[in-house]
């Protein structure tokens, strides 16, 4: 937004040919990167990118595993793994308990209505239907990002996000970024009226060419010969949801393109490919990169987690949808070599989450594995509560990663608090899928447990007074926490497969190359950017720098 007609059009012809002239070895090392490009693929894990590394192609996510720096051992720090929490934490360098985003849901603790992370009933969605949960703000983000200290530095900085989820981009974009956002019902992407009153020129047009329906009737089919494929589970495992089976066409029983279609492209890898068309419109649309003052493009890739939930990360969808995205990937780096310049961005990649096995697929291989009832486990702390204390409902319902209590009737009938934690904790501990459980009290007062408790730093980390739940749970390792049918697997727990994603830095002029097996954490990654872009850390950051290795 807010561009010129001689920015939009004129400036990158001009920009190109004075970048041709300007390309030369000897620029100083120090100078900041033109563009920061920041991706983020949803519900990807680490062992899934070095598990397959042998069936990457060489300049896609190999780019960086051979000629970049990467993390074999990158982790979060805070309990409850979602979508919201990560994308939060990714570029403000702060988990949950500071961010305030503690789930992609919760319940006001006031009101018990439910609040969507990004949800924000004074915007909508620029010419589209808006529903009241829906997506448009970034209100209930609580800190700045490496981007919203950008562009306090300089105000010509821009800071542009793009997802197929509208929390994948709203939390990336900050304060003061501008979002844009796939949408299920049309195929196209919009921004909301918090970030502009209309589109810009570059997004109607993008919009206006229909690109999704290119993909109508288009088939998604292996990659690779089925013996590639040994390591990961055949298709049409009976805990797969629906369309559990390679190849498939998009819009199969569709006469035309529509929502049906549009919500099935996103979770196929044509959605990857249009998200990425999408970004680099944006860079032409914007001249990211183009000046000497550097921008932020942050990318966040939906289909992967959608992939995921669907039919576990060891199947062989999730094992074929990596290989096509490694293969887009690739495609969109060389393409940014050209558009932006070698040499001249900054190329990071992270996960907000990784994901667990399918609790079924966890029970073939022996392990104590299920899937948790989670409106009976309300329902069981509730009998319980109105027995021991009189009252119904005292437990108004599950907020993110616990149970709320009715602190207004608890404060109206004078009951203990303190006591209605602990027998609401008591009944969740009898849960089949429950580890562990924390009470309000227990998080309020740092000496009353010992510091090595098992999941208590997570939890403190994942848990923000104002707007978490008064009996924090801990779900049981392969046991998957989620009421929703359709899902084959989940994440959205401390254990490894959930916390352990890929942090992979590209950028021969900032960054040497080279496998880093130190333990580090995302909330690592904002110091290091603003380090790079000589400009302060955000204020809430709490991670140390990446011990990345200087250029020489
Ligand atoms: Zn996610």
């Amino acid at each position: 937004m807010n561009h010129t007609f001689f920015k939009r059009y004129a400036f990158p012809f001009l920009a190109a040919l004075l970048l041709v002239g300007c390309t030369t070895p000897q620029a100083p090392k120090q100078d900041k990167p033109r563009l920061i490009v920041f991706m983020a693929v949803d519900g990807l894990p680490q062992s899934q990118v070095v598990g397959y590394r042998d069936q990457l192609a060489p300049d896609g996510l190999r780019r960086f595993l051979d000629r970049g720096a990467w993390f074999a051992d990158a982790r979060y720090g805070h309990a409850f793994t979602v979508t919201g929490a990560g994308h939060a934490t990714m570029l403000t360098g702060a988990y949950p308990h500071r961010t305030g985003i503690i789930g992609n849901d919760w319940r006001d603790r006031a009101s018990g209505e439910p609040v969507y992370c990004t949800g924000d009933t004074a915007y909508t969605y620029i010419g589209h239907k808006t529903k009241p949960l829906d997506g448009t703000s970034p209100k209930n983000l609580m800190v700045e990002t490496v981007g919203d200290v950008l562009k306090r530095a300089d105000v010509r900085a821009k800071v542009i996000a793009i997802s197929g989820k509208d929390r994948g981009a709203i939390l990336p974009a900050g304060k003061t970024g501008v979002a844009y956002m796939y949408m299920d019902a049309t195929g196209q992407f919009a921004s909301s009226t918090f970030y502009m009153n209309e589109h810009p020129a570059w997004v109607t047009a993008f919009n206006a060419a229909k690109p999704a329906d290119r993909y109508f009737k288009a088939s998604w089919s292996p990659l690779l010969p089925d013996s590639a494929y040994a390591k990961s589970l055949p298709d049409g495992q009976p805990w797969y949801a629906p369309g559990g089976k390679l190849p498939k066409v998009l819009g199969e029983s569709d006469a035309k393109p529509g929502p049906a279609f549009y919500a099935a492209l996103i979770r196929s890898p044509y959605g990857d490919a249009l998200t990425l068309d999408f970004a680099r419109a944006a860079i032409a649309g914007e001249s990211l990169g183009q000046d000497e003052v550097p921008d932020i493009l942050s990318v966040s890739l939906s289909t992967h987690d959608y992939i995921n939930h669907g039919y576990g990360p060891e199947s062989r969808l999730s094992h074929d949808h990596l290989l096509h995205l490694d293969r887009l990937l690739e495609a969109f780096f060389q393409d940014l070599d050209r558009m932006v310049g070698k040499d001249r961005y900054l190329l990071v990649l992270t996960a907000d989450h990784g994901f667990m096995p399918a609790p079924e697929y966890a029970k073939l291989l022996g392990r104590d594995a299920g899937r948790q009832n989670i409106p009976q486990a309300l329902a069981d702390v509730n009998a319980a509560l109105t027995q021991k204390f009189g009252e119904p409902k005292l437990a108004r319902g599950w907020s993110a990663s616990g149970v709320l209590l009715d602190d207004g009737v608890i404060a109206q009938k004078k009951l203990d608090q303190r006591a209605v934690e602990e027998e609401a904790r008591r009944v969740l501990l009898t849960e089949p899928g429950v580890a562990a459980a924390f009470t309000r009290t227990e998080l309020e007062n740092p000496a009353s447990l010992p510091a090595d408790t098992p999941f208590l730093a997570q939890v403190r980390n994942t848990w923000n007074r104002e707007r978490s739940a008064d009996v924090q749970v801990v779900v049981k390792q392969y046991w998957l926490f989620e009421s929703r049918r359709t899902f084959a697997a989940t994440h959205g727990s401390p254990y490894a497969p959930d916390y352990t994603v890929p942090i992979l830095f590209y950028g021969p002029r900032w960054v040497a190359p080279g496998r880093i097996d130190q333990a580090v954490e995302v909330v690592g990654i904002a110091p290091t950017l603003a380090s790079i872009l000589a400009i302060p850390a955000p204020s809430a950051s709490e991670g140390k720098p990446l011990p990345i290795a200087p250029v020489r």
